[in-house]
């Protein structure tokens, strides 16, 4: 008796089937028929071709960090795998898995005295971060993550490799750094320049407001970043989060119940030059605040400058481009109380605002800051439609001023429309 092959069947023996990953994003939960987690390009190319064959999607996931639209049925193929990284510290590139993170990656070119262009959070995959061009932690000194790709190595929809780089390719080189790839393509591994390690001069900024359950009716550590700002050489980037803490046991007492400031700095310079670049800041903040963590710079502990939550949880959030922070939306965030919303903006313009030699399609160039707005949610309350209203109502104190959205921070649940 014969019996017809399985997409199992036609799998088997080039990839190895694991179950429903981890995700950074624990609000969504992906519900694949399959899970593949090919090894690299050739097992990669495989189940492409298996998939294109058949007429199955498929649909990519490294961390869960940007999850936005889960897959129910099909295959969800799974980069952790391809997470080799070889630097090569002469011509200062790494050659980098598409499922490798950028810990690892600074880890890795650490030992060269080299560091990469990583944002913020130490877990985010590389792959998807670069599709949205990548605001890293010194992107004013050096430009978007993107502006720094040498070449991708890619599988298209039909299952067939290719390398994409500003030669072989230039159009689609340019949409992958900013866009992200088409529907069905997928990455295999990046090669992105690397940057001197240091000097790296980092760290945090943190005032207390007030209670978080009452309004701050003093904005003025926050118009005090903002005219700090305007001056700035290119060498200074900077973001400021504020962040109302819930009165729970398990944060440090100083935080807890507290509306908090944090400004997140890093300078391309010694603490001496830093010094002198926040001395302004620092006067007009005032002594009064819970830290300053702002000196050296160990580019490998990079995570201790936004010091974000490394733990998965739910949450959802979007983002606005503006050219400037009008003064009234700073008052909102200062006075705003209600269910939990971190406000977060990132000083851009200085290198983030130049074209770079090679084009790219980074959203954002011209804008003067990024507002973001994210709130946690209970998926089991099913509570993020009211999460996401929250969300919205931040951002709209700064739509007057807006010149568009960036596609990298919009996060979880109930996008609005064109998200
Ligand atoms: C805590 C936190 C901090 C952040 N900080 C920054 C920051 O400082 N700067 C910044 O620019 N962004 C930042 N981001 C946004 C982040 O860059 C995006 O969420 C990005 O999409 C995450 O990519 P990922 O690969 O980790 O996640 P995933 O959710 O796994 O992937 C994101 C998207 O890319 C697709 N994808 C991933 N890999 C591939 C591949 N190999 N081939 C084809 N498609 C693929 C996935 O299908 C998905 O659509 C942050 C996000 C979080 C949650």
């Amino acid at each position: 008796m014969t019996t017809t092959p399985t997409l199992l069947d036609d799998l088997a023996g080039t990839v190895a089937h694991g179950s429903a990953p981890a995700s950074f994003q624990t609000g969504l939960t992906h519900r694949p028929a399959v899970v593949v987690e090919p090894a690299g390009t050739a097992e990669t190319a495989t189940v492409l071709a298996v998939a294109a064959r058949r007429h199955v999607a498929v649909t990519v996931h490294a961390t869960g960090h940007g999850l936005r639209a889960p897959t129910t049925g099909g295959i969800l193929l799974v980069t952790t795998r391809m997470a080799t990284i070889d630097v090569d510290p002469v011509d200062r590139v790494a050659r980098v898995g598409a499922g490798a993170r950028w810990a690892d990656v600074a880890g890795a070119a650490a030992r060269y005295g080299l560091r990469p262009p990583n944002g913020s959070a130490p877990s985010v995959g590389v792959a998807g971060y670069l599709f949205g061009g990548g605001l890293g932690l010194t992107a004013r000194t050096d430009g978007w993550a993107a502006d720094h790709v040498r070449g991708f190595e890619l599988v298209e929809a039909d299952g067939t490799p290719c390398t994409v780089d500003a030669g072989a390719d230039p159009a689609r080189f340019a949409r992958l750094r900013g866009t992200g790839p088409a529907d069905g393509e997928v990455v295999t591994a990046v090669t992105v320049g690397l940057l001197p390690a240091g000097p790296l001069t980092g760290g945090g900024l943190e005032r207390v407001l007030g209670p978080a359950d009452e309004p701050a009716d003093d904005a003025g550590a926050l118009h005090a970043w903002h005219e700090w700002t305007r001056e700035l050489p290119d060498e200074v980037t900077s973001g400021l989060s504020v962040v109302p803490y819930p009165d729970l046991p398990f944060l440090p007492a100083p935080l807890r119940g507290k509306r908090v400031l944090r400004i997140a700095v890093v300078v391309c310079g010694d603490t001496a030059r830093a010094d002198v670049l926040l001395a302004p800041l620092r006067a007009a903040l005032g002594p009064t605040g819970t830290a300053d963590t702002v000196g050296p710079l160990d580019p490998a502990g990079f995570a201790r400058v936004y010091a974000e939550p490394e733990v998965p949880h739910a949450y959802l959030g979007d983002d606005l481009l503006v050219d400037d922070l009008g003064g009234a939306a700073l008052d909102g965030v200062a006075a705003r109380v209600g269910p939990m919303v971190v406000t977060g903006i990132r000083h851009l313009g200085g290198a983030a605002g130049r074209t770079p030699s090679v084009p790219d399609t980074v959203h954002g160039r011209d804008a003067g800051y990024l507002v973001g707005a994210l709130a946690p949610f209970d998926p089991g309350a099913a509570d993020a439609p009211t999460a996401r209203a929250e969300v919205d109502d931040v951002l709209s104190g700064f739509t007057a001023r807006a010149t568009g959205r960036h596609p990298s921070f919009r996060f979880g649940p109930c996008p609005r429309p064109g998200g």
